[in-house]
């Protein structure tokens, strides 16, 4: 659906060069939701916008549907404008008109519909982001969750293969949120669209992607499914935004007082293991200790994942054959310490 190609982009202010993007390589699969996560001044605005040219890149090909986009001219350009929509962080909705009248705004710009045929997708559209009832308001008798559906709707109206979100649920609250990234999960999976969000907060990466791409400094430092990156994060700035969005609290262990010669291990596992009683089982088993110090038990988009920190003691050789069983139970071994 997209590949972006050596993709780099450049700001001059004041006669200095900014360096926004740097030779940026992804690819995003059609249908799925991809993430693209980063710190305030990341490059990820400057990377999402440049997927419909409002930001043009400084070198690099960006090819959508197999069409290197950097070359259309003024014409083509509007007809990827369609094809593309966009939903913005503070909705960006025209005020002095209603809900319906702001969703069959884009309809009657494009120019290629009746007034029955705006009407009867302006209903469709109302009925898929559930505002039939507000269709009459206007956007300041709406809720901030209210506004970001007729947003939402509004970049749906052309029918386009591909919606680009910036930031679409970090003016709102956690539960508004949730209901918001369960309404694009929906549109998601109801109209196969591809959706390509940017986002600073991991809870988001992991409640509706696929995939995830890590941007620093203008580059992209990971990328991966979600599952992946956010269980076994590689990047240091991974790792922090991980961190911030997990139940278990590593600053917590230093507290514990352990006894000597036990091993700490993080244990993890995913899909169906996650609700099978693979620690008792180990139990009976050895002579070896297996003492929970945390866990955590949630899912990353549909699948169910779990993780503890244990600490387990025993002879070497025990510890060993504990360790064998969980591998085999296909539950992920990560040693934290090793106490002699
Ligand atoms: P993010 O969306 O991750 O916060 P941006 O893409 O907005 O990051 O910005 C990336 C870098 O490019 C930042 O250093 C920012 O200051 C700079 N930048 C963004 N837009 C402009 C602009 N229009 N002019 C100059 N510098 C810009």
């Amino acid at each position: 659906m997209i590949s972006i190609e050596q993709l780099s982009k450049n700001y001059s202010v004041h006669g200095r060069s900014i360096t926004a993007l740097n030779n940026i390589n992804l690819t995003i699969g059609k249908g799925q939701i991809f993430g693209i996560i980063g710190r305030s001044g990341a490059g990820k605005s400057t990377l999402l916008r440049a997927l419909n040219l409002l930001e043009r890149p400084s070198s690099g090909k960006l090819f959508i549907e197999g069409e290197d986009i950097t070359t259309y001219d003024h014409r083509q350009l509007h007809g990827l404008r369609q094809r593309v929509g966009m939903v913005f962080q503070h909705f960006n909705l025209l005020n002095a008109k209603t809900v319906a009248a702001n969703i069959a705004f884009p309809l009657k710009l494009s120019g290629a519909y009746t007034p029955e045929q705006i009407s009867q997708r302006v209903d469709e559209l109302l009925q898929l982001v559930g505002l039939d009832a507000q269709r009459h308001h206007y956007p300041a008798q709406l809720s901030g969750g209210q506004k970001q559906r007729v947003g939402i709707a509004r970049a749906l109206a052309n029918y386009p293969h591909l919606l680009l979100c910036d930031e679409a649920t970090s003016a709102l609250d956690p539960e508004t949120t949730q209901a918001i990234l369960r309404l694009l999960l929906d549109i998601n999976q109801k109209l196969g669209l591809t959706i390509v969000l940017i986002t600073h907060e991991m809870q988001v990466i992991r409640t509706i992607c696929d995939q995830v791409a890590v941007i620093d400094a203008g580059e992209i430092v990971e990328t991966g499914e979600v599952v992946d990156v956010f269980l076994h994060p590689q990047h240091v700035v991974t790792q922090k935004l991980v961190a911030e969005n997990q139940s278990l609290d590593l600053s917590m262990l230093a507290q514990i007082r352990r006894k000597g010669g036990s091993r700490l291990l993080r244990l993890t596992y995913v899909g169906s293991t996650t609700h099978e009683p693979i620690l008792s089982r180990i139990a009976v088993k050895t002579k070896a200790e297996i003492t929970i110090l945390q866990g955590v038990i949630a899912s990353i988009k549909n699948t169910p994942y779990g993780q503890m920190i244990v600490e387990l003691s025993g002879t070497p050789d025990e510890v060993l054959a504990v360790q064998a069983l969980l591998h085999e139970a296909q539950v992920r071994i990560d040693v934290l310490e090793d106490l002699h």
